[in-house]
């Protein structure tokens, strides 16, 4: 009996990948949705001004996790303030235009009937994960201040 990678491996090795530009309209719907989240969010409430208790382990221990601040950086990028963005989540705000430069790689390769591996290696993962960490532990910490979120309820 074949592993269900290999089957698959199998699979894809004897289909050509399709091309063109019906391609495209996965990498445009994930861009569409993304944006009409946000502008919807933008629209319905000012994150700076309301407060959201999303996040379980600020709500439980005060800490500030890496997304913290997340949907207030979004927020002052779509009101087109970047260092707004950045003192909230410096790593969202940074994450973002990778992000986007990624999905337009990837909607290139789709349309040219290319295959992209969405997942990024181990390795890859690992960085980015201990990213993440640092600048979880680094937020928190007296002397980095400025990377810590910031908030205008009851300011
Ligand atoms: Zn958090």
């Amino acid at each position: 009996m074949t592993s269900p990678a290999r089957q698959e491996h199998g699979t894809t090795a004897l289909t050509a990948p399709a091309r063109g530009p019906r391609q495209l309209l996965l990498p445009l719907a994930i861009i569409a949705s993304g944006a009409t989240l946000a502008i919807a969010v933008q629209l319905v409430f000012d994150p700076f001004r309301t407060h959201i208790p999303l996040c379980v382990l600020n709500h439980l221990t005060g800490l500030e996790c890496p997304g913290c601040g997340a949907i207030r950086s979004v927020h002052a990028l779509l009101a087109g303030d970047p260092l707004l963005a950045l003192r909230n989540n410096a790593l969202v705000t940074t994450a973002i235009p990778l992000a986007g430069i990624g999905l337009v790689a990837w909607a290139v390769r789709r349309s040219r009937g290319l295959r992209t591996n969405l997942l990024p290696s181990n390795t890859v993962l690992l960085v980015l994960v201990g990213i993440a960490v640092l600048y979880a532990v680094l937020r928190n910490l007296p002397m980095f201040w400025f990377l810590a979120p910031i908030s205008y309820v009851g300011g």
